[in-house]
């Protein structure tokens, strides 16, 4: 008998047609709407396979109803959506895609990096609403990324991609990361620091952790304290990293500069929620990976590993 897979979302049609020829489909047939707990409650309970996104919820109390689950393939790197520990117990495999949406990932975290610095998002909007009335010499001035100080919080495949694009504008490059890696060290021309040292030091500071127990909150008050009044924080990582009302104060106090946000405690950001009130703060929604070639192969990997699962075979990224 041909084992069914549930996917979350619409995703393309070629990818559908690849898992179609080993299994069985039903699929929540939206584009831009997730996929209600209901429904989802429902379809995990008959099927062996779950293709899903970040905007699941996948937790203990759903896989409760998982009775035939073998694999969950997570169409993202990071897996904070997922309960890891409950779907071991049950025997769940559970996958994910890193790696081909590393470089992506890093283009688009020094391009919010380069917007928040040279306050580009603010310029274009003022030229629009007609405020652009003359040149002016400290008109829009932002901070030099040029050899400035860049500290990356979280040395993995894409904090080592982002310290190759600053390599390439001369910025001194401080890191730290739960482990040393010296080889790279040296590759990237780059000094590994304690946290608060890179705090002190750095007039940029890039957040490249997973969102685990051991990163919540890792950024608050304590540690805006520490930063430089003109330094820039950069969060493409996940939400719940910073401390969103510790941040909102930082910035409303001038405690740092500015701050580029790709990613919110809560997805999608509220719109009453004050950090879009802040003229220092650029925002995207949660756009790290979106080239279409990356969403294409993002969308390929997690049907490989799904379908290799399927089938008692090894995954190519295998969580648990
Ligand atoms: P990765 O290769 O696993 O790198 C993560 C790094 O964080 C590792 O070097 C790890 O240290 C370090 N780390 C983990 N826990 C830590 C802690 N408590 N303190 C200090 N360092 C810690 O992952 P990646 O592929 O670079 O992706 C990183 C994250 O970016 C993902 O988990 C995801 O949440 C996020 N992301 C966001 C987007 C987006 O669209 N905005 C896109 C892709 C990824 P070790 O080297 O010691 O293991």
């Amino acid at each position: 008998m041909r084992p069914t897979v549930y996917i979350t979302r619409r995703i393309p049609d070629e990818i559908i047609a690849k898992i179609e020829e080993e299994c069985d489909i039903r699929m929540w047939d939206e584009t831009d709407i997730p996929v209600p707990r209901n429904v989802l409650e429902k379809e995990i309970s008959s099927v062996e396979g779950l293709y899903c996104l970040l905007t699941e919820t996948i937790d203990r109390e759903i896989l409760a109803k998982a009775s035939r689950l073998k694999v969950i393939s997570n169409m993202a790197v990071g897996y904070n959506n997922i309960d890891i520990k409950a779907a071991k117990e049950k025997g769940i495999t559970v996958t994910n895609t890193p790696g081909v949406l590393t470089e992506t990932t890093a283009d688009l975290t020094f391009a919010l990096l380069m917007a928040t610095a040279r306050r580009l998002i603010e310029s274009a909007d003022c030229l629009r609403s007609g405020n652009w009335k003359t040149w002016s010499p400290m008109q829009l001035t932002g901070q030099d990324i040029y050899g400035a100080t860049l500290g990356i919080i979280g040395m993995g495949r894409i904090g080592a991609s982002l310290a190759k694009r600053a390599k390439g504008f001369d910025m001194n490059i401080l890191y730290y990361n739960r482990s040393q890696k010296p080889e790279l060290e040296i590759e990237l021309n780059m000094k590994y620091t304690d946290l608060d040292t890179l705090l002190r030091e750095s007039d940029f500071v890039c957040i490249m952790t997973p969102y685990t127990p051991e990163t919540t909150n890792l950024i608050g008050n304590r540690e805006f304290s520490l930063m430089k009044k003109s330094s820039i924080l950069i969060n493409t990582a996940r939400g719940g990293i910073v401390n969103e009302n510790d941040l909102f104060q930082a910035l409303r106090d001038g405690e740092i500069w500015a701050a580029g946000l790709d990613v919110f405690e809560q997805e999608p950001v509220c719109l009453d929620n004050p950090l879009l009130s802040l003229a220092n703060v650029v925002t995207l929604p949660h756009i790290g990976s979106a080239s279409i070639k990356t969403r294409m192969k993002m969308a390929e990997l997690a049907a490989d590993n799904l379908l290799l699962a399927i089938k008692n075979q090894t995954p190519k990224h295998v969580v648990v």
